[in-house]
């Protein structure tokens, strides 16, 4: 496709409404306005609105196609809550706002829908307290590595390392040594399940904290977690639960009851605020008794006559981590969907997710390797191994996926498994979306066979072909120069 200073034709314009002058800006200091005009295309209206209409057709979203993107919740969104987040009442809210004088209560209902949030997040994760301000779920986890030295460093106790099984996100290794710890990775065994005997070793009264993904990104729940967490607290440390995705665990198991310290969310992947392309997100970070005093400022607080204020006085705190009171329309979208859905919707939310995954992995798993037989909670874990041997690897089949209409599923993560394949129809899908999916994973498999070419060559259908990865990463071509 052409840019649009591609489609330039000199004299050419669009209809302007009264005159074609450019509007003075009276207001604007002299100092401030361009002294040449600034290149833009010369085009017609009709040549501008198809070129943004096309553009936006190549769109691949939830909302076009179906999007098994496992580790990573792309579930649909549903509409009725970016109804809500455009409330006028919500839409026109200033950070600045007086809370209760000075144009009476009108940031009375914002404080509400923060402070019941969490009290529903509370619920749901057994936590005593939660923080709203993280602005993603690895912000999330800063948060909450962060809560825990401070938790440590308040008792005197000084410990240098952060315990993370190889199965999980990058993120939380990233998270521990951004906070300052060194990281000590426990493998997983051929079980699917972190090593104990391994963990055992490594724990220590110099471990600060676990970092876990319960389900783990194999999409596994380990039936020992309640004596992992025991065995860290033995020691000293804190259990940090990665909650990013929960979708298998509402209404059936909360963090908390299994002896987990601290969790986030990701209200953008869990709870019904579209993500990708870079939020904007919202991580949560929930805390146990014990770590609530060193959560960030501000906090919400209830005061006796039924009003709602900001509270900044806890000097144990470990301070402002963002500006004002996080993604507050994203809070606010969590928000609504918790309601519309109650306990038992949530709970059903879970049912599906884990029936969904369940049924793309049993009629799967006589085409593609499972390296891990369990049954799985969200999603399921593939490898395309058995398809390497025709020369079809991971990357091949998400190539001609796209062709097809699917947006892959994430590939080469997690790490532990060779030509991973990781799937999470997740709850908000058809049996027929399903179905048609497993067919085109069904017919690639055959394919891998019997013409293996036609998936390397994949895509073919799509406005941009196999690229050459390597050149686009460290030779990226990103912004238009105009030829003068
Ligand atoms: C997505 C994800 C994260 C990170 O969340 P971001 O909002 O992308 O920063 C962390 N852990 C797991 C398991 C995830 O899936």
């Amino acid at each position: 496709m052409k840019l649009i200073f591609e489609k330039h034709k000199d004299g050419r314009r669009g209809f302007s409404y009264g005159s074609n002058c450019v509007l003075e800006a009276k207001l604007l200091p002299r100092k401030y306005c361009r002294a040449k005009a600034a290149i833009l295309p010369s085009l017609s209206e009709l040549d501008v609105v198809r070129h943004y209409t096309n553009l936006s057709r190549l769109n691949f979203s939830v909302d076009t196609n179906f999007y098994p993107l496992g580790s990573c919740t792309m579930k649909y969104n549903p509409k009725f809550t970016e109804k809500v987040a455009s409330f006028e009442g919500f839409l026109q809210l200033h950070p600045l706002l007086p809370q209760l004088s000075g144009g009476g209560k009108l940031a009375q209902g914002s404080l509400e829908v923060l402070y019941e949030t969490e009290k529903l997040l509370c619920e749901i994760t057994a936590m005593s307290a939660f923080t709203m301000q993280p602005l993603a779920g690895a912000h999330g986890e800063l948060t909450g590595v962060m809560l825990i030295a401070a938790y440590h460093k308040d008792k005197g106790s000084r410990r240098k390392y952060v315990i993370v099984p190889d199965s999980s996100h990058g993120t939380n290794p990233a998270s521990a040594a951004i906070a300052g710890y060194q990281v000590k990775v426990i493998p997983t065994g051929p079980d699917g399940y972190m090593d104990l005997a391994e963990f055992k070793k490594e724990l220590s009264d110099e471990v600060a904290a676990v970092m876990l993904t319960c389900p783990d990104t194999l999409g596994i729940f380990n039936p020992r977690i309640k004596e992992i967490t025991d065995l860290a607290h033995k020691a000293g440390a804190l259990m940090y639960y990665d909650g990013a995705n929960l979708n298998a665990m509402l209404g059936k198991c909360r963090p908390g009851d299994i002896g987990f310290d601290v969790v986030h969310l990701n209200l953008h992947k869990t709870f019904a605020t579209p993500h990708g392309g870079g939020g904007p997100g919202a991580g949560p970070v929930g805390v146990s008794e014990k770590l609530a005093e060193f959560l960030p400022i501000s906090r919400v607080v209830k005061r006796s006559d039924g009003s709602y204020a900001l509270d900044y006085n806890y000097h144990k705190s470990i301070g402002y981590i963002a500006p004002f009171y996080g993604n507050f329309g994203v809070i606010l979208k969590a928000y609504a969907y918790m309601l519309i859905l109650g306990k038992e919707g949530l709970t059903k939310v879970a049912e599906i997710a884990v029936l969904n995954a369940n049924y793309c992995q049993a009629k799967l798993k006589d085409w593609y390797d499972l390296p891990f037989s369990k049954n799985c909670m969200h999603e399921c874990v593939f490898s395309a191994a058995r398809q390497v041997k025709y020369g079809v690897h991971a990357i091949d089949i998400a190539k001609y996926l796209i062709d097809k209409g699917f947006h892959p599923p994430t590939i080469y993560f997690p790490l532990i498994v060779s030509e991973a394949l990781m799937i999470e129809p997740t709850e908000t899908e058809s049996k027929e979306t399903i179905d048609a999916f497993i067919d085109t994973m069904i017919e690639i498999a055959r394919l891998a066979k019997e013409n293996p070419s036609l998936i390397k060559q994949a895509p073919l259908n799509m406005p941009v072909k196999r690229l050459d990865e390597v050149r686009a990463a460290r030779d990226p071509d990103l912004s238009w120069k105009p030829k003068i």
